[in-house]
């Protein structure tokens, strides 16, 4: 059911302690962590703590969890020190955009130069 645990979800494992991962800020509601496999000098991902597939899913059903997730983007990338130069913040959403986990994540990126349109 959609906002439960699911035994096979990466992230909810995350969540609950599970599987290993370099936090960097945990709320009430979200958990923020380093991708495994960065794809610029700050890659970080937020996500929450309840499961949803994607982001639209997450916040047709929690709304408020969707500003969290975009509030603790703004304090990372200060904590980060990207802030300044600019950062990106994504939901890759359905396959054919490149979402490998189906539990909503928003990847925040900086640290670099970032090209527009991604490709
Ligand atoms: P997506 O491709 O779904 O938008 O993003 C999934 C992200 O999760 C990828 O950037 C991938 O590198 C990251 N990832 C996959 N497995 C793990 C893991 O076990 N730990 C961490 N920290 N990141 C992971
Ligand atoms: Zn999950």
């Amino acid at each position: 059911m959609a906002g439960e645990p699911q035994a096979d979800c990466l992230f909810c494992k995350i969540v609950e302690g599970k599987v290993p991962a370099t936090v960097v800020r945990e709320t009430e509601t979200t958990i923020a962590f380093r991708d495994i496999n960065p794809q610029a000098p700050t890659h970080v991902l937020v996500i929450p703590k309840v499961h949803h597939p994607d982001a639209a899913s997450l916040a047709a059903a929690e709304p408020t969890v969707i500003a969290d997730i975009l509030r603790e983007a703004g304090e990372i990338a200060a904590e980060e020190g990207v802030a300044d130069q600019g950062y990106r913040v994504v939901f890759n959403t359905g396959a054919g955009a490149g979402q490998t986990v189906f539990h909503a994540h928003l990847h925040v990126l900086g640290g670099r130069g970032l090209q527009w349109p991604p490709g």
